[in-house]
């Protein structure tokens, strides 16, 4: 029987760390999410400098039924760690391709992009080419709706295979997928991929937006990050903008676009679409 011994499982439980147990019930229960349909999307509107919506950033949420919403930043590393994020980045493609094409036809809406986070796990995974290009084809896209779709991908996640993950993005980009590097400037050769990849926008990180009126480092680099954009030309993006004041230095430098809760903190499409005025500020 079991008091005997033999069961090392038992044995182990009061040594396991509290933080573990956890991260096992979180992986049982994000194996169920996806066909319980207990994910959701929330959207956060990327805006330029009249603060005229051009797009959204997609942002991946888990309503858990007992934990209530669960953030990403909790759950996509046990994604990674386990492979589900592939079968929930499929579909979240698929959620954003009927999203745009919704919109399509909308004159209002028509001009919408919408970006998604990639991870390194999805990227580096051999039908991820493919698996796009299906999902492409089984919402009819024709090469001007794809052009509508983005991808944002982090300088760390490419230090895997980055010859694999090289032909990868530029196989999308052809097919007319954008491309943005994400959390910019936190990498390790943040340089050298805006060299090597066909990139259409950078996103400067959050961490520099923050402090950037108090800390004259902080604001020579977000500085630097658009000069450079320009002259690549490349759509720049800054992140985690939350005051009045930061939107207008922003502006000033020449900063194309920009997000964050000054704006709008991300949400359910329709809860922003249905706002009387389609500007994030009114
Ligand atoms: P990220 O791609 O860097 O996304 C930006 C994060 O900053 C989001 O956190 C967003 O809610 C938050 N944010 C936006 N504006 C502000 C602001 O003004 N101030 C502050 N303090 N924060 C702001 P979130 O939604 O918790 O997502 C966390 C991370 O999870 C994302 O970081 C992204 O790496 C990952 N993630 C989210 N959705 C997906 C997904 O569908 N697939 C993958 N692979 N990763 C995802
Ligand atoms: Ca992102
Ligand atoms: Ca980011
Ligand atoms: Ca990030």
């Amino acid at each position: 029987a079991k008091e005997q011994g033999g069961n090392s499982f038992s044995f182990f439980v009061p040594e396991m760390h509290q933080a573990a147990i956890e991260r096992s019930h979180l992986e049982t229960d994000l194996r169920g999410a996806l066909e319980k349909n207990q994910l959701m999307l929330y959207f956060q509107p990327k805006v330029d400098g009249n603060a005229d919506i051009q797009g959204f950033e997609v942002l991946l949420r888990w309503c858990h039924p007992q934990r209530g919403i669960v953030s990403p930043a909790d759950f996509i590393p046990i994604a990674e760690a386990t492979g589900l994020i592939v079968p929930i980045g499929e579909w979240v493609l698929n959620a954003v391709c009927q999203q745009l094409r919704q919109w399509q036809n909308d004159p209002q809406r028509c001009h919408w992009r919408l970006a998604v986070n990639i991870s390194e796990r999805q990227l580096s995974h051999e039908r991820f080419v493919q698996s796009v290009r299906d999902i492409l084809k089984d919402h009819d896209f024709d090469q001007n709706l794809t052009t509508k779709l983005e991808f944002e991908i982090t300088e760390s996640m490419l230090m895997k295979n980055i010859e694999h993950a090289v032909a990868s993005i530029r196989e999308l980009n052809s097919m007319g997928i954008q491309f943005a590097m994400d959390d910019f400037g936190t990498g390790y050769s943040s340089l050298n991929y805006l060299k090597m990849l066909p990139l259409d926008c950078v996103k400067v990180d959050q961490s520099f937006v923050r402090d950037m009126l108090v800390d004259q480092s902080d604001a020579a680099i977000v500085e630097m990050v658009i000069a450079l954009a320009k002259a690549m030309q490349l759509v720049v993006v800054a992140e985690g903008v939350e005051t009045y004041e930061q939107h207008k230095l922003l502006v000033g430098l020449g900063c194309d676009q920009m997000q964050g809760y000054y704006y709008g903190k991300p949400a359910p499409i329709e809860q922003i679409t249905s706002q009387q005025s389609l500007k994030a500020i009114a």
